[in-house]
């Protein structure tokens, strides 16, 4: 656990009922099109309204975001519709002059976060500033850097803090742009207990149709908001295009999102627990026995100065288990996964027996 300095990541006026939606485009592109998208939102009940000022591209020469000009745009948002305005830094510049215009909420983009040169240059300029700063995950799964990030911002004496979890990038190409891999926000939680965690769907999936499933499984986990990116026009957009939703859309998808009760009584719950933690009980029970068994084949295998590892009985156990799956009402690939795991720890015990 780290001890972070935090206050709720509020603003006067929003309504923080979970979840905490904040939408606009991925990069504010015209004057046009961010009062258009914005007033749209407004009318959806939006209260926050985000816009890539300055964008962080793959590539060169794709378009790198309209830079300080939109600023003045995004703050029209702000005096004209009266919705609060988030976007990115990335430097100590781009800190200034979001200040500069007033911007509400800064978050630092998954190209960042990995940086800790980076975010520390982004924590300096903001020292003496109080403004709610969320803060993406890094690009690679590693959730160190991520608390790294926090722990920069917040010395600086940022209290406001929010996490966006936004998904992994990986070599192979995954049904999502970038993987959820669900498990490191879940240890972000465990290890900064009160930190509020927004999902972007829209990075996740990179597609419009996996928003809502994406926003779904963020609320079943009991995520705190959303990020979700929104655009007039979304096939026009000059950056993501294929993952913005229109404010309508974004409307239907948020309608549909169920809402769970994370403070109901789990009283009714008491005695299936009960059961589960005798199964697990039995679970591991079995699973000693079996390694204590696995340990006197590794001692045959010794002293008759045997290989361990014989691939033929391991593809029968596999596909002999694999088997078994279906009429156990198991999936094929969760017993493929158990069976493998235990034959490795297998391996490993017969390893250290053999090498004593
Ligand atoms: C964005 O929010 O438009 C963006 C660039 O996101 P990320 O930092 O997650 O890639
Ligand atoms: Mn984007």
């Amino acid at each position: 656990m780290i001890e972070l300095d935090l206050q709720p990541f509020t603003l006067p006026g929003l309504d923080t009922n979970r979840p905490i939606v904040i939408a606009g485009p991925c990069s504010a592109e015209s004057e046009d099109q961010v009062m258009e998208t914005a007033k749209q939102l407004k009318a959806q009940g939006i209260q926050i309204f985000r816009a890539g000022i300055w964008k962080p591209r793959t590539r060169p020469n794709a378009f790198e975001g309209v830079g300080v000009e939109g600023l003045a745009w995004m703050r029209r948002v702000k005096q004209e519709l009266g919705m609060y305005v988030g976007t990115e830094v990335a430097n100590a510049q781009h800190v200034y002059d979001a200040l500069k215009y007033d911007i509400d909420i800064l978050w630092i983009g998954a190209r960042t976060t990995v940086n800790p040169f980076a975010v520390q240059e982004i924590a300096d300029a903001l020292k003496g500033v109080d403004i709610p700063v969320m803060i993406k995950n890094p690009v690679n799964p590693d959730v160190d850097l991520w608390m790294g990030a926090f722990e920069r911002i917040n010395q600086a004496g940022i209290k406001r803090l929010a996490a966006i979890h936004r998904g992994f990038s990986t070599y192979d190409k995954t049904l999502y742009r970038n993987k959820p891999q669900w498990n490191v926000p879940i240890e972000l939680r465990r290890n900064l207990r009160n930190m509020p965690i927004f999902c972007d769907p829209s990075h996740i999936g990179g597609k419009r149709e996996l928003i809502g499933p994406i926003s779904q499984q963020a609320l079943d986990l009991n995520f705190d908001g959303l990020m979700i990116e929104s655009h007039i026009t979304p096939d026009k957009a000059l950056s993501d295009a294929s993952q913005q939703l229109t404010p309508e859309t974004l409307e239907l998808v948020l309608d549909k999102l169920v809402l769970r009760d994370s403070k109901a009584s789990t009283e009714d719950l008491k005695d299936l627990r009960k059961e589960i933690d005798r199964l697990d009980d039995s679970l591991l029970e079995m699973l000693s026995e079996r390694m204590r068994v696995a340990a006197q084949i590794g001692q045959y295998k010794k002293d008759h100065n045997m290989t361990i590892l014989q691939t033929g009985r391991f593809d029968e156990i596999l596909t002999h288990r694999a088997q078994q799956a279906e009429p156990l009402e198991l999936s094929e690939k969760f017993v493929r996964e158990v069976m493998t795991s235990v034959h490795e720890e297998s391996i490993r015990r017969q390893n250290a027996i053999l090498n004593d």
